[in-house]
């Protein structure tokens, strides 16, 4: 597919791995006005209003003979996502279509403990990336909850690896903590390109920043780290490249804020 072609950005090359494709299901599924809130009418201009269909996009980067994954996909029929989710994903198919060996990555970033984003970071036998640091941001460490801790957290062992605020995950490759989807959703960030995970969900959030969705953590702090983030990249003349959109890279460019500016 033409839209998930890799690109090469401040000498890392991207490969966006669509990990799976579906509706938001089982206990999660609303009308997609009621999953995305305060939207004028011109905020949905030209965007489909029906049912909210979902890409679960990972991030392959390589660079200096590392390899990094940002997140890890919805996981097996096991998963934690599986009630709503569409599992299993695809990750560990297109990894091998794409000669990567689950021991031959070196770090993985969890932006965030949903189960879309760490559900294929634990196989049957341990963690799945046997031989990668996790990053994962302290503030998400320290709010998550027993089940994620068991399933998740304990096991890594020593390959989880906890940060604070702003980390580097290879040279030139940094996290940054980017709250409020979950208390230490974190984001990645190198030449002008920003993998912003769940920083925001849907093209009507670039239309206007302060559409709120339903399943953020704390909205008011997203509407705040999302109106910052965007403007700093926008800023850089930068792209973003977002979990859930249909297109793995949009280019701000592209998207002027509609009417006002909303704070
Ligand atoms: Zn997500």
């Amino acid at each position: 597919m033409n839209h998930c072609e890799p690109r090469v950005v401040a000498g890392v090359e991207v490969i966006p791995i669509c990990d799976a494709v579906g509706p938001l299901g089982g206990p999660l599924r609303r009308p997609v006005e009621e999953i995305f809130r305060n939207a004028r009418p011109e905020d949905w201009a030209g965007l489909p209003t029906t049912e909210w269909i979902l890409h679960f996009h990972v991030h392959l980067l390589r660079a200096h003979g590392r390899l990094v994954l940002v997140d890890t996909g919805v996981g097996g029929l096991s998963s934690p996502a599986a009630p709503w989710a569409p599992v299993p994903g695809a990750l560990p198919a297109r990894l091998a279509e794409l000669g990567v060996a689950p021991g031959d990555i070196d770090a993985v970033v969890l932006t965030h403990l949903h189960g879309d984003h760490y559900g294929g970071a634990i196989g049957e036998h341990g963690p799945a990336f046997p031989n990668a640091r996790h990053l994962l941001q302290r503030a998400e460490a320290d709010t998550a909850g027993e089940p994620v801790r068991a399933a998740l957290l304990r096991p890594l062992g020593a390959g989880l690896e906890i940060v604070d605020g702003t980390a580097q995950v290879i040279p030139g490759v940094r996290v940054h903590l980017a709250p409020g989807h979950t208390p230490g959703h974190q984001i990645v960030e190198f030449g002008d390109l920003t993998i912003t995970a769940d920083l925001l969900h849907h093209p009507v959030q670039l239309a206007n920043p302060a559409v709120t969705y339903r399943y953020d953590d704390d909205p008011e702090q997203a509407v705040r780290t999302r109106i910052e983030v965007l403007q700093r990249v926008r800023s850089r003349g930068g792209v973003i490249a977002p979990a859930h959109f249909a297109e793995p890279f949009v280019d701000l460019a592209g998207w002027a804020p509609r009417g006002e500016a909303v704070a």
